[in-house]
């Protein structure tokens, strides 16, 4: 896994929505490359900030953008209100 793998894969990661073997190649990656290392905990920390801004939110990040997404598209620019 390299550098642009990690950035692309950071809030899979911290949504535990990564499988195993993946995972596993991220979290050495992180073991060598401070850089990632830095960006990782960064990210993380923003992801707290924001679940506990959100209070209620129980769903992970990237399933909710999902959700969001295909609500929008199946509105198909219709107003429903
Ligand atoms: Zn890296």
């Amino acid at each position: 896994m390299d550098c642009t793998k990690v950035k692309e894969t950071l809030f899979l990661f911290f949504d535990d929505e990564m499988d195993q073997t993946d995972q596993g190649q991220f979290e050495s990656h992180l073991a060598h490359c401070p850089q990632c290392a830095r960006r990782a905990s960064y990210t993380q920390q923003l992801l707290i900030v924001f679940r506990r801004s959100c209070g209620r939110q129980v769903a992970p990040t990237a399933l909710r953008l999902r959700i969001v997404t295909s609500l929008r598209l199946r509105r198909g620019g219709q107003t429903l209100h």
